[in-house]
């Protein structure tokens, strides 16, 4: 504010000006000429001389003044210029989402003159399917502090709709209300470049199928669908036969024919909304959604191997190609994760073609569960052979008439640490046939021997008998292996250990068989068939084998009383040992009435709970110490 001391203060304004100058006009002329007469002429002369200097001066504050204005309104008109043809468009908005004022740039963007676009609500030019979006927005620039931007899709008129980069930043206008300002800029094409890229990234180049990468976020979507929905995906797996051949045979131009032609047979016989994607060369991947029952994607599924099987014209050639199909479906009743679902697809695939291909196969769940429970089953004995979980249980085996204790039996028990203590039947069949129950196996043997060896220093020395699985006696290094393990205890005379062969119906090579018992006699290491009078060929085996003991089975025993054929079984087979010069023991004698009926038919020796029940290792020397046979067996 320019203040001048001649005005008291007052403000130097136009208006003001005026009235000063008026006051002085009005007041009294006569007064002001005798003071002028009283002067002398040289006062008057300077006092002129100020005027004109003064005059000047204020001359060239007019000048100065005209110069500043002028300068005002060229940049005036160059913002003018600069707001209007910017290459962005402006706009203010109301609170109310009212457009107050804008450039020529956004009027051009949005197709409609100035004087058309000011008093307009902005939402008239958003997409409807972005007037969502945009009300979200709305509610979140006008209460940020801070620069806010987004995309939409702006309605331009008579023309396509255009993607719109916006920018909003809050302020105030001259009468301090809220407004905002928003800068709009076309991105259109920066987004179809961006599709573009995300075509490349997402679709296969050659069948403009989706690539494993969108078949992925496709998958994921069909799963969340499928438990908002309540209905079954299926999950199908195909890969075309003998493809490879086509490609060698006629060159990949034409295998790259047959791709193309296939792909669009197979995706006429999908429903809109199922995807087929291409994950590898003749590898395709389809997603049925919305499965009313699982049974309804079988029509689907022979739909799929018809259109892969029809014959292809390929130039000059007629050339026909099967399809293998893997089919699986979500929901499961197991937690299931993308990777999985593909992965059983892809097995099912397998099987498919191992079952002769040009045909589905759907993955069987069930059988899967059952498999990856006996895999975890077998990971946590795994785990419980190195925390040293195993222990062996001995059951005494005597002469019932002398009282005589010929040896214990080795038999394996798993302390679990939840379950508490297991009977072998609830572990050993589930390694049947794995690897571990070898690892199992010789870990029992060699578990006997260093209990026979404590008890030999203890002064107890007793034979032992350990069970040997089918499996395990016809690996082809059964001997060495046990050798080794002897070789582990000098002190233990090998002629103490006994093996009792269990499962005989799975001994497979007899000749085979018979030559690896012949070599453990050689040292001295004997054996006795197990359970016998259970296989089917027992006969056979008591011709060949060079065993020296049969058990008989607990089961003829356990019925003797009540079952006359066992009776007349248990008689035919203590006749057989006999006539064979074998040693004979009966497995599963409870009572002292089941050994007396034994001794009458000339079986002297037994094992059961009448006896005892298999005892950890040292309770045995106690047992032994206090163990006399029953008065009714010895008479
Ligand atoms: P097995 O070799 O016939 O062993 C005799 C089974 O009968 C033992 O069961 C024993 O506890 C049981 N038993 C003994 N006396 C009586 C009785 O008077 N009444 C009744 N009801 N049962 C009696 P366990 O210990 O459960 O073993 C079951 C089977 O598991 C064994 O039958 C054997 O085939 C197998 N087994 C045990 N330990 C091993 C091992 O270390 N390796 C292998 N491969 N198999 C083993
Ligand atoms: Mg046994
Ligand atoms: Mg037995």
């Amino acid at each position: 504010m320019i203040v001048d001391e001649n005005f008291d203060g007052v403000e130097i304004l136009p208006k003001n000006l005026r009235l000063q100058a008026e006051r002085i006009a009005c007041e009294n002329m006569d007064e002001s000429r005798e003071d002028l007469e009283k002067m002398l002429p040289e006062e008057i002369g300077r006092i002129l001389h100020e005027l004109r200097v003064h005059q000047i001066e204020l001359e060239m504050q007019n000048e100065e003044l005209r110069q500043t204005q002028i300068e005002l309104d060229a940049q005036r008109e160059r913002y003018f210029d600069l707001y209007d043809l910017a290459p962005v468009g402006y706009c203010t908005l109301s609170e109310a989402g009212l457009i107050l004022e804008a450039n020529l740039t956004a009027a051009v963007l949005l197709g409609v003159s100035r004087n058309n676009l000011v008093g307009r609500l902005m939402s008239k030019f958003v997409h409807k399917e972005d007037q969502n979006n945009y009300y979200l927005y709305r509610k979140k620039f006008f209460k940020s502090d801070e620069k806010f931007s987004f995309e939409l899709r702006l309605l331009r008129e008579n023309n396509p709709p255009f993607w719109a980069h916006l920018v909003t930043i809050a302020a105030k206008n001259s009468d301090n209300i809220s407004v905002v300002r928003l800068v709009m800029s076309d991105i259109t094409e920066k987004k179809l470049y961006e599709n573009e890229l995300n075509r490349i990234a997402q679709y296969d180049a050659l069948t403009n199928l989706p690539n494993r990468v969108l078949l992925s976020d496709r998958l994921s979507q069909g799963m969340a669908q499928s438990q908002r929905h309540g209905l079954p995906l299926g999950v199908v797996y195909l890969d075309l036969d003998g493809f490879k051949e086509v490609n060698d045979t006629h060159g990949h131009e034409v295998g790259d024919h047959v791709l193309i032609t296939l792909s669009n047979q197979m995706k006429q016989t999908l429903r809109e909304g199922d995807t087929i994607a291409r994950i590898g060369g003749d590898e395709f991947v389809i997603l049925l959604l919305d499965l009313n029952t699982i049974e309804d994607a079988i029509p689907m599924i022979i739909r799929l191997l018809e259109a892969t099987s029809k014959p292809l014209n390929v130039d000059d050639l007629l050339l026909q190609i099967t399809a293998s199909l893997g089919v699986t479906f979500y929901p499961q009743a197991q937690k299931i994760d993308t990777d999985l679902l593909l992965r059983q697809a892809d097995q099912a695939m397998y099987q498919a073609k191992l079952a002769g291909r040009n045909r589905y196969h759907v993955f069987d769940t069930q059988q899967d569960t059952l498999l990856r429970e006996r895999y975890e089953f077998i990971e946590n004995m795994h785990k419980a052979m190195q925390l040293s979980e195993f222990l062996l249980y001995y059951q005494p085996k005597v002469n019932m008439k002398t009282g005589v204790v010929i040896g214990v039996e080795a038999l394996i028990r798993w302390q679990h640490p939840k379950n508490g203590l297991l009977p072998p039947a609830l572990f050993l069949p589930m390694i049947e046939d794995h690897p571990l129950s070898i690892e199992l196996g010789e870990w029992v043997i060699n578990a006997a021997l260093t209990q026979m060896e404590r008890w030999h220093h203890e002064g107890v020395d007793v034979h032992i008998s350990v069970n040997v699985s089918a499996r395990q006696l016809q690996e082809d290094n059964f001997v060495n292996r046990l050798q080794e393990i002897l070789a582990l205890h000098p002190d233990i005379n090998p002629a103490y250990l006994e093996l009792e062969v269990l499962e005989t119906s799975k001994l497979e090579d007899m000749t085979r068989i018979s030559k690896i018992i012949q070599s453990c006699r050689e040292f001295e290491v004997l054996f006795s068939l197990d359970d016998f009078g259970t296989g089917y060929s027992s006969l056979t085996y008591l011709q060949q084998l060079p065993i020296a003991t049969i058990k008989i089975d607990q089961s003829f025993i356990r019925d003797m009383f009540n079952n006359p054929n066992d009776i007349a079984i248990l008689s035919g087979i203590i006749s057989l040992a006999h006539a064979f010069h074998l040693n004979i023991i009966a497995e599963g004698v409870e009572t002292i009435a089941h050994g007396e009926l034994l001794l009458q038919m000339g079986c002297e020796c037994a094992q059961g709970y009448a006896i005892a029940r298999p005892m950890p290792a040292h309770e045995f020397p106690g047992w032994l110490a206090t163990w006399c046979s029953y008065s009714e067996w010895i008479k």
